[in-house]
């Protein structure tokens, strides 16, 4: 069959020479395809009913209703559980676009991550400045990546909203983008309650969270990380977490050095 897809299996057998073993993973294959699409036509089919409801809600609590004092509180309510929804189904279809294939060379420009980080802050401020969280940055503004700009917006957001989420009012974030050891590296740093050895393993699985009454009330869906470590894999390279409770998480992201571009990013910056 010309649409087979085979996996080679080695046992090395030392002087006898090397079992070879093939599987037949076609159908395999097949099936996750099938779960991948599914997943991205579902999350895509529930964008627009979910725009729609948010909008009329958004008017609702605009009018007089939003005032009403039984029905004002009963309306935002739904307004942030519609919200909640939304970042579910966008995360997913997220998840669904990485997971599908490998970078588009079409989509990939010179991506200046300092620039993100920013972006990142502007959108995080008003919970920055509520917690008093004092955010340090240590940023080589002139090297870039060439990759799909989204891919690294969402790394770069969902860390930043994790360190500013998970990190008590009053400490410190660090945020480093650098070269170095041959590779790239972007690593967020914070100061908060840290995760335990027995939930390290298992932090950048999908939907998985820690301390699920404490998720829900900081809000998120679980999928960030899932995102982050999947989106780095997709350009050959890897999420390192490092954690201890009561101390602080370190997340660090590791891309290979050909991706590296050097540029103005004040210039670059200034056409955009
Ligand atoms: P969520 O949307 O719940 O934040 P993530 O995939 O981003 O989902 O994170 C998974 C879980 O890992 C979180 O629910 C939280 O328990 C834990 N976690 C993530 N980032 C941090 C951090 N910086 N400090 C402590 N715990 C964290």
């Amino acid at each position: 069959r010309p649409e087979a897809v085979f996996e080679a299996l080695r046992y090395p057998l030392g002087d006898a020479g090397t079992l070879v073993l093939f599987r037949d993973v076609s159908r395999l294959r097949q099936l996750e395809q099938v779960r991948q699409d599914f997943v991205a036509n579902v999350s895509h089919e529930l964008r627009s009913p979910l725009t729609v409801i948010q909008g009329f809600l958004e008017n609702l609590l605009d009018g007089p209703l939003g005032q009403d004092e039984e029905v004002g509180p009963q309306l935002r309510l739904m307004e942030e559980q519609g919200k909640r929804m939304q970042s579910l189904v966008e995360n997913l279809l997220s998840l669904a676009r990485i997971e599908s294939a490998e970078p588009d060379p079409q989509r990939c420009e010179t991506v200046f991550v300092a620039q993100m980080v920013e972006r990142a802050r502007e959108s995080l401020m008003t919970s920055i400045v509520e917690k008093r969280l004092s955010l340090h940055l240590d940023l080589e503004f002139g090297l870039a990546l060439w990759a799909e700009p989204l891919d690294i917006h969402s790394i770069v957001q969902n860390l930043l909203e994790n360190a500013v989420k998970y990190t008590p009012s009053g400490r410190d974030i660090h945020v480093r983008w650098t070269a170095g050891d041959g590779r790239l590296m972007l690593s967020v740093r914070d100061t908060g309650d840290g995760i335990s050895r027995e939930h390290l393993q298992r932090v950048t699985e999908r939907f998985y969270r820690v301390d699920k009454g404490r998720s829900r009330r900081v809000g998120g869906t679980g999928l960030g990380l899932s995102i982050v470590r999947h989106t780095a894999e997709r350009y050959a390279g890897s999420l390192r977490v490092r954690s201890e409770v009561g101390k602080g998480s370190e997340f660090t992201v590791l891309f290979p050095m050909d991706l590296a571009r050097r540029g103005n990013y004040w210039q670059d910056d200034e056409e955009a």
